[in-house]
């Protein structure tokens, strides 16, 4: 099934198409910073462009902003490669780096020079940042504005021969102190870092800023849509700016739409790397994370979250979205292709006294409807371990599972009967003696018995023993605020409890489960016998 989308974007591409201003292919670009990992909010950009590009016969690059050397590092770099491709999205040959046209960038800044249009300012950052102005007031021309040309061309020589240090000096564009637009006031295009690239090395002690590298990889790469998040709408002018002062016949419209918010979770690589970095989580692929390596690790597919960024669609208008439409989409996606399986989160004894067979073998389907998923068999024997949850030694009205003299029937198995409860000194229930009925087998039931319900179960000493890990939402709030966040964060947001599954699925080769009645969960990559609890079944949370 494939759903074609209308968005605004795709329109004005059609629109494009249709009145002959766009010729060739389309062409659109996904522009990481390789400073954090990506995060759900970055799918819904990469599902743009790659999705646009693919519906309308173009290409995409996947282009690393790769121009803060001190916060950038290769593991994100492929890490952020990794994820794309998970997500089902294929760049082919077109992986490029701002950094591949560092001397093109250069080349053009010496033009700008040339031109008049850019010159050495030798102010402080803090004297910068002061005479920029602010909204109301126009910003004061920098003293060193009305450099000669061959000055400028000399200091910006010996900038990238690193004769000054840090911070010395700036090249700054001679746009418009009065601008009413204050990422026009003579806004800076390159600074000096002298900082190890981890690509370029220690080649370039110069580095330019995102607004002036970023429009001029777009052309260079003949960008036909340049696709942005609502913040960079105030700096379009620039971008429009440096195109237009420099010699390409490329000039990409800058379109921008909303960012993608989600509900109890936060979504900025700055805040996520402090959540890693205070070991308030297990690393950038913790299954908590909002990030793509930690939706992949909770076991959440990509066709989940293709679903999910569709559903959201693109506009304008700033949105936060609601964490259970995520959950329904990874519902919806999981109910078909997961196999179900038997665990019991929370195992209580249940010895069944009138069982005198040998152990037998039950059979059951992996899946109710699908059948080409196939069957399992089910050990079963007089030791069980039923669900400490699914008995009450005092059952509240309408409770449609076990309790003292109470049938419920074990899924796929037969119907038992509750005899005796056996506590410790301490009160607390250890064991329940039952009775089973003979002619009560699931399938061919021939008792007549009206059982309260249907709970699962594992055989005590066939069943293997896991560790699954129950996850909340990482945040109490539904909007964690940037100063605040790490109180807002909810200290139940992963639980450990020690498990006991069926053993058809240590033998599967499926990753992903249905456990019967307790939600879908996933073999943890990288830990033996652990499970993640991917989501559960039904939107049950409560802040
Ligand atoms: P963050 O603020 O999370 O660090 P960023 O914008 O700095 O994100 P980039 O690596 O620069 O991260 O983003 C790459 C692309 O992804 C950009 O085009 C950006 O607009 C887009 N993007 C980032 N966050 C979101 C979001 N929440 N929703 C939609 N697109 C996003
Ligand atoms: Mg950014």
């Amino acid at each position: 099934m494939k759903e074609e989308s209308t968005d605004f974007i795709r329109q004005r591409i059609s629109e494009d198409l249709a009145t002959g201003k766009l010729k060739g292919e389309v062409v659109t670009r996904f522009p990481p910073e390789p400073n954090g990992y990506l995060h759900i909010g970055h799918a819904k950009s990469i599902c743009l462009n790659f999705g646009v590009a693919e519906q309308f016969g173009g290409f995409t690059y996947l282009r690393f902003d790769d121009t803060n050397p001190e916060k950038e590092s290769d593991e994100y770099v492929q890490a952020i490669i990794r994820d794309v491709a998970w997500l089902g999205f294929d760049w082919g040959d077109r992986l490029t780096h701002a950094s591949d046209y560092f001397q093109k960038l250069y080349d053009f800044a010496e033009d700008l020079i040339r031109d008049g249009k850019a010159y050495i300012c030798s102010l402080s950052g803090e004297e910068i940042r002061a005479g920029r102005g602010t909204l109301t007031e126009p910003g004061q021309d920098s003293p060193y504005r009305n450099r000669a040309v061959e000055e400028n061309l000399d200091m910006f020589r010996r900038m990238r021969a690193g004769e000054f240090s840090d911070g010395a000096h700036v090249l700054r564009a001679k746009i418009d102190m009065a601008s009413p637009n204050i990422n026009l006031r003579d806004p800076v295009l390159y600074r000096i870092r002298h900082a190890t690239h981890q690509r370029t090395g220690d080649t370039w002690c110069i580095y330019p800023m995102y607004d002036y590298t970023h429009c001029i990889c777009d052309a260079l790469e003949g960008i036909t849509h340049s696709l942005c998040t609502l913040e960079f709408e105030d700096h379009r002018p620039l971008y429009d700016w440096v195109l237009d002062n420099i010699n390409v016949n490329i000039h990409p419209p800058q379109i921008e739409f909303s960012r993608l918010g989600l509900e109890y979770t936060v979504m900025s690589k700055r805040l996520l790397q402090r959540l890693v970095e205070e070991n308030r989580v297990d690393g950038w692929d913790d299954p908590r994370m909002p990030t793509i390596a930690g939706l992949r690790r909770r076991g959440v597919t990509p066709g989940a979250i293709r679903d999910f960024c569709r559903r959201v669609g693109v506009t304008k208008q700033d949105n936060v979205v609601e964490m259970s439409l995520l959950e329904f989409c990874i519902r919806q996606d999981l109910e078909s292709a997961s196999p179900r399986a038997m665990v019991v989160l929370d195992p209580l004894k249940v010895t069944l006294t009138n069982y005198a067979e040998d152990n037998e073998t039950l059979e059951a389907p992996w899946h109710p409807q699908q059948d080409h998923l196939g069957r399992r068999s089910i050990p079963f024997g007089p030791n069980l371990f039923i669900e400490r949850e699914d008995f009450a030694e005092v059952p509240p009205k309408k409770f449609k599972r076990l309790s003292p003299g109470e049938m419920v029937r074990l899924r796929y198995g037969y119907i038992i009967r509750c005899d005796e409860v056996i506590k410790d000194f301490d009160g607390r229930i250890t064991e329940l003696r039952c009775s089973y009925f003979r002619d009560s087998k699931s399938g061919a039931d021939t008792s007549g018995l009206k059982p309260k319900g249907v709970i699962h179960w594992v055989a005590a000493e066939a069943s293997v023993p896991v560790r699954v890990r129950l996850y909340e939402r990482l945040f109490r709030e539904p909007a964690p605020s940037g100063s605040t966040f790490l109180q807002d964060l909810n200290p139940e947001s992963m639980r450990v409890v020690e498990a006991r599954a069926e053993p058809a699925i240590m033998d599967s080769v499926e990753t992903r489960f249905q456990f019967e009645r307790t939600g879908y969960f996933c073999r943890d990559s990288e830990l033996e016998n652990v499970f993640n609890r991917t989501v559960t079944l039904r939107d049950s949370w409560k802040p």
